[in-house]
C-alpha cells in the first residue's frame, strides 16, 4: 500500500479508501484515540484503535513521541473537528520512546526549555509550524528573484577581505593555535597559513555581488553569514542567513522600491501557501501578547500585521527628518530614552528606531540620507558632501530588516573614502578596478532572513526561527 502524507490525506478527503500513514505519536488517550502528525502539516490525523484485543505490553510502547506505521481505512469522522479518520487494522511500532525520558510532552513548554532540546522540539506544532513557514518562505525568496529576471549567485564564504566592514569576524585558520609559527616581530605568521595570509568567515557577500552584478546586472545571494558581534540580543544571531540583491543601473530609489516589492510580494506567498500554519502562530501570538502588560502589546494580531505591512507603503524618511522628529519627540524632552538625542550626526539606538516605527509612524519606515560618518565606505556621498545614499528599513517589534545603499561608483571619490576612513586599500584592489572599468551606478541591500521570518511568525526570539541557533557561548548541536 502507498505511503500517504497526512496532509494530502486531509486534503484528499478519500472516505472509505485503504491508506497507510508513518508518523510520530503526539497523544494517545484511552487506549483507543492516536493523534499522529508526520510533520507534512499542522494538523495531527485522529486514529481510531479498534482492536478486539491489545496486550499490555503492546499498548505500553504507543506513547508520545514513539514512531508508528499504521494502515486501515479512512472514514468519515463524527467527532474531531476533522472530516476523516483512520479507523486502524493494523499498527506496527517503529521506534518506541520512553515516556519517563522523553522531554516533548503534550503540554505547554517554555521557549527556553525547548531551546535546550533543539534536536526534538521541531516536533512541536510551534517550531514545525515556524520551520514550514521558514521553508516556503525561503522559496518565495528564489521565486521572487528567478522572476524578476535575477541571477542566483554564491559569493565565498571564507573571505580574505578584511574591509567588508559590517561586524566583527571569526578568523578561520589551521596554524596550531598553541604553537604558531612567528613572523619577524613575533606575531602569527599568517603567511605560513593554510591561505598564506588572514583569512575570516564572511560577514557579508556584497563586494563579491557588486562585482557580478556589473556584468549579470541584477544578482542575488541568499547564504549564511557570520557575525562574532557580542550581541546577546532578541535580534542577533552569530550565525544567520542573508539575501543581498544587488542591481545594476539602479539608483537608491530603485533599491528602495525593489525592497519594498520584495518583501510584499514574499509576504503575500507565505500568506497563500501557509494558511494553516498561520492561523495556528496567530492564536499563539494573541495568547503570547494578553500574557504582557497591556501597554507593551501590539496593536494588532499576527496576520494583521502582516496584511497591514502588505497594504501599506512604506513611510520614506531622511535622517535629518528623523532626528528632527527625535529631538522633539515627548520621550526626548521627558529625557526617556537611554541615549538623548541632540545633534544631528549620531547614530540611531534601536529604541529611536521602535519610536519612530510603532510610536510615532506606526508602519514600516525607510529612513534614507544617512550621515556619512556613522555608515560604511562603499556608500555614496551625495552632493551635500556630509550624507551617504544609504537606507535602512524598520519593521514594527523587529527593528532592522533591511540595510542597504547606492555604491559609490566614481573611483576618485571612492579612494577618498577609503582614505578618510583608514581602509588598506591594497586589499581592494579589485573592488577598486571596478571602478575603473566600466563602472555603473548601481545599488543593493542586504535583508537578515531570520528577521523576515520573524516578523511572519511572531516569534520574539531569534533563536527560534532557525533550527539550530549560534550565539555568544552557545555553538551546542
Ligand atoms: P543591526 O543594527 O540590527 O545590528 P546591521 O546594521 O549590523 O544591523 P547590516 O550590516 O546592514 O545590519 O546587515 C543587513 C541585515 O542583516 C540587517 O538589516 C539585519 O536584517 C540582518 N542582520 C544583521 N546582523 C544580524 C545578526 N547578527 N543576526 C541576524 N540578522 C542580522
Ligand atoms: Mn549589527
Amino acid at each position: 500500500m502507498k505511503q500517504k502524507k497526512i496532509k494530502s490525506i486531509l486534503e484528499s478527503n478519500a472516505i472509505d479508501k485503504k491508506c497507510s500513514v508513518q508518523g510520530w505519536v503526539r497523544t494517545f488517550r484511552a487506549n483507543r484515540f492516536l493523534a499522529l502528525n508526520d510533520g507534512s502539516t499542522i494538523e495531527n490525523l485522529q486514529c481510531v484503535l479498534d482492536f478486539e484485543k491489545l496486550d499490555d505490553s503492546f499498548l505500553k510502547q504507543i506513547n508520545t513521541g514513539a514512531a508508528i506505521k499504521l494502515s486501515g481505512i479512512l472514514s468519515e469522522s463524527l467527532g474531531s473537528g476533522q472530516k476523516v479518520e483512520l479507523q486502524v487494522s493494523n499498527l506496527k511500532i517503529l521506534g518506541s520512546s520512553d515516556p519517563e525520558l522523553y522531554p516533548i510532552q503534550p503540554k505547554r513548554h517554555s521557549l527556553e526549555f525547548l531551546r535546550e532540546k533543539a534536536h526534538l522540539r521541531v516536533r512541536t506544532a510551534t517550531f514545525s509550524a515556524v520551520m514550514r513557514i521558514r521553508s516556503a518562505l525561503s522559496f518565495a525568496v528564489h521565486q521572487f528573484f528567478q522572476q524578476e529576471g535575477f541571477f542566483y549567485i554564491n559569493t565565498p564564504i571564507i573571505t580574505g577581505n578584511d574591509a567588508e566592514g559590517a561586524g566583527e569576524m571569526f578568523r578561520v585558520s589551521t596554524l596550531d593555535l598553541k604553537n604558531p609559527p612567528k613572523d619577524e616581530i613575533g606575531n602569527p605568521d599568517f603567511k605560513q597559513d593554510f591561505f598564506g595570509k588572514e583569512t575570516n568567515l564572511t560577514v557579508s557577500g556584497q563586494l563579491e555581488a557588486e562585482a557580478y552584478a556589473l556584468g549579470l546586472g541584477d544578482v542575488y545571494t541568499f547564504g549564511p553569514t557570520f557575525r562574532a558581534e557580542n550581541s546577546n540580543t532578541s535580534r542577533h544571531l552569530a550565525e544567520f542567513w542573508m539575501i543581498e540583491p544587488e542591481m545594476a543601473f539602479y539608483d537608491l530609489n530603485d533599491n528602495m522600491d525593489l525592497a519594498e516589492k520584495f518583501i510584499t510580494s514574499v509576504l503575500k506567498n507565505v500568506l497563500e501557501s501557509c494558511k494553516k500554519d498561520l492561523k495556528f502562530l496567530d492564536e499563539r501570538f494573541a495568547k503570547e501578547e494578553s500574557s504582557k502588560p497591556v501597554k507593551e502589546r501590539s496593536s494588532m494580531g499576527l496576520i494583521q500585521k502582516i496584511e497591514f505591512v502588505i497594504k501599506n507603503d512604506y513611510r520614506r524618511v531622511s535622517y535629518t527628518e528623523a532626528i528632527d522628529i527625535l529631538r522633539n519627540s515627548k520621550p526626548n524632552k521627558k529625557k526617556k530614552f537611554k541615549y538623548p538625542v541632540n545633534e544631528w550626526g549620531i547614530d540611531l539606538q534601536s529604541e529611536h528606531e521602535r519610536f519612530l516605527v510603532e510610536k510615532h509612524f506606526n508602519c514600516p519606515v525607510i529612513l534614507y540620507d544617512y550621515p556619512a560618518n556613522i555608515k560604511a565606505f562603499y556608500m555614496r556621498r551625495s552632493d551635500d558632501g556630509k550624507t551617504v545614499r544609504a537606507m535602512d528599513i524598520l519593521f514594527p517589534g523587529i527593528g532592522e530588516i533591511v540595510g542597504g545603499s547606492q555604491r559609490e561608483e566614481r573611483l576618485d571619490v571612492l579612494k577618498e573614502r577609503i582614505k578618510e576612513m583608514d581602509i588598506n586599500a591594497d586589499e581592494l584592489w579589485w573592488y577598486l578596478d571596478l571602478r575603473k572599468f566600466g563602472s555603473v551606478p548601481h545599488s543593493g541591500f542586504g535583508l537578515g532572513f531570520e528577521r523576515l521570518v520573524q516578523f511572519i511568525t511572531g516569534m520574539g526570539n531569534i533563536r527560534d526561527v532557525i533550527p539550530f541557533p549560534r550565539t555568544p557561548q552557545n555553538a551546542a548541536f
